[in-house]
This record gives C-alpha cells, structure tokens and sequence, in this order.
C-alpha cells in the first residue's frame, strides 16, 4: 500500500511536471507572439560583397542573403563582418 501510495505520488508530480512545462512553453510562445519581432525583409546582398571573416582562423562566408543579422561564430569567436568593394566587372 505504501509503495502504492509512492509510485502514485510520483505519477502525480511527473504529470504536474508535465502540465506545469505544457502551459509555460505555451504561454510563452504567446508572449513571443505578442511582442512582434523585428522582422527584416529579406535582401540580396550578394552584389554588395558581404563577407563574415573569422579573425582567428581566415575563413570566410560571403553573405549573398541577409535576413536577420546573426552574425555566426568561427573558432569560438563571432566572425566579423566585412563590406568589400564590389568586383569590378571584367567587361566594362
Ligand atoms: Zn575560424
């Protein structure tokens, strides 16, 4: 009876746990909802040569779609972002 009694408490507090986890990841996503997130249109910026360089390692990512600036990490540092001047044309 007593093991009865334990594993029902148990049962209780994993389905609280549940519940408690189920309503705070909901009210949380509607909060996110609530507060509208600064939504940047999506640009080309292929032409304008946008680079992310990690400082440590050398690597570069050319940036040809710019959404949400998140600027990435490279060898546990953020990459930084570099504008270059566009490539000329080789026929002009
Ligand atoms: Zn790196």
């Amino acid at each position: 009876m007593l093991a009865l009694t334990l594993v029902l408490r148990l049962v209780v507090a994993a389905v609280m746990f549940l519940l408690i986890l189920f309503f705070g990841m909901t009210f949380l996503r509607g909060v996110g909802r609530l507060i509208p997130k600064e939504r940047i249109e999506v640009e080309d910026v292929a032409d304008l040569a946008v680079f992310f360089v990690c400082g440590e390692c050398g690597t570069e990512f050319q940036v040809t779609r710019l959404g949400e600036v998140q600027v990435p990490r490279h060898c546990g540092e953020p990459m930084q972002v570099v504008r270059r001047p566009r490539p000329q044309p080789l026929d002009t």
